[in-house]
Formats: C-alpha cells, structure tokens, sequence
C-alpha cells in the first residue's frame, strides 16, 4: 500500500464526486418533492453537496420497490450460494475503492482519514464478506418426531427490511445491518443520518456494480422526522433495524405498535463504565485504553468508555497517565493521516457537547483537561480531549450519553462499590474492568449489566461475536451468526406420513 499524506487526501477529495440523489430501484432518483438538504464537512462548516431529501412519497416507492423485489424471487428465492457470490463481490469492490469510501467518510462526518481508511472501510467490507460466507453453511432442523411425521424447521428471509442508522460509524453502521440482512435473502430500504448520506449512496451503485438485483438494496437520504418515521411507520415494511439514541429508538417501539406490528431492533447506546482496580495488571495499558475509550472517533461511540471508575488508591496515578495520552488527541485536520481526533460531526452536537461541559462545572466536579472549542478558526466544529475528577455518578456528566470527548472520572472505594455504580446507569451497552484476579473479574463479568465485558481491555472484539445492549440500551444483536437471525424467521412445515398398502407390507 503507498503511504499517502494530507495533500494526497487533499487533492482527492477536490476531484471526489459526490452521489445527490436517492437511490431506488437500481437508479439514482431525486425526492418527489425535489427538496434538499446540505451535506456539511464538520471540518470547516462548509456544504459538500445537496442531497435528495426523500420523505412519505418516497418511502411509499422504495417499499413498493423492495416488495416487488422481494416476491420477484431474483434474489429472495435463488440459493444462499448464489448471495454469497454477489455479495463477496461486493466486498472486493469496497476494497477496490477503499480510498473513495474512506474519503466521503471522513470529509461528510469528520474522523481521521487513517481510522475511516483502517478501520472503517476494511471492517466494513469484511461484515458484508463475513454474512456471505456464513449464509451457505447455515442448516435447517429436522424435529425428532415418530415414524408418522416428518417435521422441518426452516429459516426464511423478512421479506421488506428497513434501516436506519447513526452518523457516528455510517458505513459500518449500514453494512452490520445490510450484511446479515442481504444474506438472508431480504430486500432492504437503508436510511442513512442526513449529517451522513455520503457513503451510503455510493455504497449502493457498489452493491449494483456486485450483481444485487434491482429494488434489493435500496437508499433513502432524508430527515429522521420524514423519511425514518414514514418507514417506522409503514403497514409493508416488515422489520425495522435501528442504531441511534435511545430517545428515537423508544418512537421506533411506537411506529411498530400503531402500523403493523414490524419486529424492531434497536442498538442505542450507552454510558460504558470502565472499572480499574488497584490491583490492575498493567496501569500504563490501562490508561492507553481509558484514553482511546473515550477519544477514539472524537467521543462519538455508542460504548465510548465514558465513566472512568477507579479504585481511590491509583486514581491519582492513573489520571496523570491518561492527561499525559490526551495531549496526542489533539483535534486535527481530518485528511490528515497523522490526526487522531477529527471533527464533531455537526454544530448542534458539537453545542450540546459544550453544554454538557459546562453542567459539569455548573454541577462541581473539577475540570482537569480541556473543555474547550478549538481551530475555531477553521469553521470546522473540534473539541479538544476533555476530562472531569470529582464527578459523583448522580451528576449528568455521568449519566447522560454525551457523545463527544468528554471522560468522567468517578472513584471508588472497592471493586463492591465500582460494579455497584457501574449499574447504576439506565444503559447497559458494555462495561470493561481491570484486575489481575480472575475470581474478581469473573465474578464482575456475571454482574455487570451489559451486553460486552472486556477484561484487561477495552472494545475488543470482532464479527464472530455479538454486539448489542442489555436495559435501555436496546435488545436485538448485531454481527455473528445471531445477527442472521434477526433477518430470518423459522418456518415449521410438519408432513404426515400415510404408510401406503406397499409401505406398511415393509413395515411388518
Ligand atoms: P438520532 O437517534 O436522532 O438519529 C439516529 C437515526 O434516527 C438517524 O438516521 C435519524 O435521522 C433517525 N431519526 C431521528 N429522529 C427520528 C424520528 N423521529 N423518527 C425516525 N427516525 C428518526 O441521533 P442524533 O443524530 O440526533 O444524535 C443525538 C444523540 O443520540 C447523540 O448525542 C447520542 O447521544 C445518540 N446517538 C447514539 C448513537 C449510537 O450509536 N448509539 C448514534 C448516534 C447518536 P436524522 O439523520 O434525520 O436525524
């Protein structure tokens, strides 16, 4: 791979062409409507392009669309190795054009071009890989009945899944839930976050491009209040896929109800405890974790390790080594390979970020690092790494989702006390904790309330495992095997077995 720097970067994205319209039923579309909204780079504040703002009347297509799709059978109905065909293709294309995808990640929602490059695009193309491999190897049961009977248990696709995703991870985001739910055989309606849609878009004539039949895969950019409502709330959509806050993830739970009853998953998020404890194995990779944790991809992580709770006797020391890290967090030009923390995805987040802020001050913890806005002068929305000591877990700082780089540091007196607090959060996304005693570790894992637990680390992880929240965090999971049948529902078909004259002569 050639090493490429920031002007490298820079000059791609002056020839980069963005994708406006919507994408349905195998071609580019603008709204009914023909209104729009602006795709924003968070890194100057300045407008990318203008994008099909779809909403009820679009929906209405793209679901027709997608049925038509799905009852057709060209894909819904042909065997799970020949899915697997397309959709590994699809996977090749991704990397053919790593480069472009990272670049519309980073210039539409500000994070480093090294870890959109790195992390986002490849992790992506290898969840789409992954479900395609998978789908061919997955087998249906045969109940243990008597000689009377032959009973299958099968698994069939949905049929019309709609998704609709966050800005924080926008192509990993689409691809958790386009991979399990393509590979099942459904037809999906993809939403992506308006601050977001850039990606998305081109995604699709990708998916084109691998052999996916028309109205298989279909995007819809558009406002939350319009175009995710309207697919919340439509009779023929059958399943609804979410990532988001746990406010909109509640309003999904209602679309259901008052439409058709659609199965709805929702990942929403969390406010992660990361326990340290005083026998802690390794300080220095534990504050390297507790930094990442919470600055990685500028705070904006569904399970960033927001509260630091740590055993009173180290907090001093750990809390030096994590406002030393801090420093390499610095906010940074996006296109830059060498930044590390990119910009807020949007004014707004980036004000209520700075709100947050000040309610800790307001509310008395001590602000040890950062706290500010900064390269105002870019017109881009940074925050600089930002921690608080002092902060009593009741304080909002504590148990708000904030969604920016912004580490609350709460000490404890025990491991007792630190998981006690740990649970004492609405969320239960995922919870870390340090220890070199396995009998603590373990007997912490059993209790804390979350659907990950990282022992000696944090965010580990990959495809083969489950990703999703206990509480208010949401229910359903994302990647692994259980992800595939989220997108599938089992189907019993029981035969009788009427012993014919010359089959019962066998039998006696
Ligand atoms: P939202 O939950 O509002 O957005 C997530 C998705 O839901 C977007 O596609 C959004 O569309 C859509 N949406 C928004 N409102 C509705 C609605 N009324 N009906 C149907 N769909 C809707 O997140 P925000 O972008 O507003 O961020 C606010 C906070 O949410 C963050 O600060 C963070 O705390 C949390 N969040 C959590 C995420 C996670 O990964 N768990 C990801 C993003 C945010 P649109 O783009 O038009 O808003």
């Amino acid at each position: 791979m050639t090493i490429r720097t920031a002007s490298d970067w820079r000059s791609d994205a002056t020839r980069l062409r963005f994708r406006r319209q919507a994408f349905i039923d195998g071609k580019t579309v603008d709204a009914l409507s023909g209104l729009t909204f602006p795709a924003i780079n968070p890194a100057s504040g300045s407008t990318l392009v203008s994008v099909a703002a779809c909403d009820q009347a679009d929906v209405d297509v793209a679901v027709k669309s997608s049925r038509t799709a799905f009852e057709r059978g060209a894909w819904s109905a042909i065997s799970p190795s020949a899915r697997k065909r397309v959709l590994l293709r699809l996977a090749e294309l991704m990397m053919t054009h790593a480069d472009e995808l990272a670049l519309l990640e980073s210039l539409n929602m500000g994070k480093p071009i090294t870890d959109s490059r790195n992390i986002d695009v490849p992790v992506s193309a290898n969840c789409i890989a992954w479900n395609a491999e998978a789908i061919d190897k997955l087998y249906g049961e045969i109940a243990p009945t008597g000689s009377d009977a032959l009973a299958l248990v099968t698994r069939e696709p949905l049929g019309v899944v709609a998704a609709v995703v966050p800005w924080n991870f926008p192509l990993l985001m689409a691809c958790w839930k386009l991979g399990p739910a393509l590979a099942a055989g459904n037809s999906v309606i993809l939403k992506p976050a308006e601050q977001s849609p850039l990606s998305a878009l081109r995604l699709a004539e990708l998916a084109m491009e691998a052999g996916l039949p028309e109205g298989v895969l279909n995007v819809l950019p558009g406002l939350g209040e319009t175009a995710g409502q309207a697919l919340g709330l439509h009779m023929d959509v059958d399943a609804l896929a979410f990532t988001g806050s746990t406010e909109v993830g509640k309003l999904f739970m209602g679309y259901s109800g008052k439409s058709n009853m659609k199965r709805v998953s929702l990942e929403c998020g969390g406010k992660t405890p990361h326990i340290i404890l005083r026998d802690c194995p390794n300080l220095d990779a534990a504050a390297q974790a507790v930094a990442s944790g919470i600055f990685f991809n500028q705070g904006e992580v569904c399970n960033a390790g927001s509260r630091l709770l740590v055993e009173e006797p180290i907090r001093e020391a750990l809390l030096e080594k994590v406002i030393a890290i801090s420093a390499g967090y610095m906010p940074g030009d996006p296109l830059d390979p060498a930044t590390t923390m990119g910009a807020i995805v949007s004014k707004p987040q980036m004000d209520r970020v700075l709100e947050y802020i000040d309610s800790g001050k307001n509310e008395g913890a001590a602000l040890v690092r950062g706290g500010k806005r900064v390269r105002v002068e870019s017109g881009g929305f940074f925050v600089e790494p930002t921690v608080f000591d002092g902060v009593r877990n009741d304080m909002r700082i504590a148990r708000e989702e904030i969604f920016g780089p912004v580490l609350s540091v709460v000490s404890c007196a025990s491991a007792e006390e630190a998981v006690r607090v740990a649970n004492d959060t609405i969320y239960g996304l995922a919870a870390a904790i340090w220890t070199s005693n396995i009998d603590t570790a373990l007997s912490a894992s059993r209790r804390l309330r979350a659907g990950s637990v990282w022992v000696n680390c944090f965010d580990e992880g990959n495809i083969t495992v489950p990703f999703g929240g206990f509480k208010q965090s949401g229910f359903g999971r994302d990647k692994s095997i259980h992800a595939i049948e989220k997108y599938s529902d089992l189907k019993t078909t029981w035969i009788k077995i009427n012993p014919t004259p010359a089959a019962a002569r066998v039998l006696t």
